[in-house]
């Protein structure tokens, strides 16, 4: 199959914005929130998991299969790509640059290895790293999202330890305590970095 040049290269990196974080700090809350203000868009990720409840193909992620996402890697189709509780997860470019025709700052949620990876890529993009106010307040809000998944819960919490080593490498580091003053912070980072992607009146 052809592949098309589109699908390999990073459209415009500048307009590119990773978000990074322990699990549950409140990364698809902030990125949800910046699509809903008209600030942000999202690229959608690729997962080998299975689509939980509610969530749609295409829209929450590229649902794929062991084979498909293999391909892909092949391919060369992902800007990274990892293994997380024994699942696979990728950023791919084709997404990255379909959200770029929005010409809106567009976000990618993944983890701080795969945001390093990128940024050697190209210093154009810009990696935001996301820490909770403390880690008790990190561990009531995974709880509260975890639904009774305790043993996932450690080990996204251990990993958030590990995480935490490569804050000192990101951009720009955000503490979301109060919802909306992070949104602010971060819409500022966005038009400083893009400034073409606003147009405050
Ligand atoms: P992540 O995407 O980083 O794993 P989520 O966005 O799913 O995290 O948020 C985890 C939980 O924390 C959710 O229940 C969410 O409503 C809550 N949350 C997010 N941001 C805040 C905040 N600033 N203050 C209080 N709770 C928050």
């Amino acid at each position: 199959m052809a592949m098309q040049d589109a699908d390999q290269k990073l459209a415009n990196p500048a307009q590119l914005f990773v978000i990074s974080g322990p699990s549950g700090v409140g990364k698809n809350t902030v990125a949800h929130a910046l699509c809903q203000r008209g600030l942000a868009t999202r690229a959608v990720t690729a997962t080998t998991r299975h689509p939980r409840e509610g969530e749609k193909d295409k829209v929450d992620y590229h649902f794929l299969s062991e084979r498909t996402f293999s391909a892909w890697i092949e391919e060369g189709r992902f800007l990274e790509h990892t293994e997380y509780v024994g699942h696979r997860y990728g950023a791919p470019i084709s997404s990255v640059n379909e959200a770029v025709l929005s010409g809106l700052p567009v976000i990618l949620t993944i983890d701080v290895k795969g945001g390093l990876q990128i940024k050697e890529m190209s210093e154009d993009v810009t990696l935001i790293f996301l820490a909770a106010p403390s880690e008790e307040e990190l561990k009531r809000r995974l709880r509260q999202r975890a639904r009774g998944d305790d043993k996932s819960a450690q080990q996204r919490l251990n990993r958030a330890r590990q995480e935490r080593r490569y804050a000192k490498q990101y951009d720009f580091l955000v503490v979301n305590d109060d919802l909306d003053l992070a949104l602010e912070e971060i819409a500022e980072i966005m038009s400083r970095r893009f400034p073409s992607g606003h147009n405050h009146s």
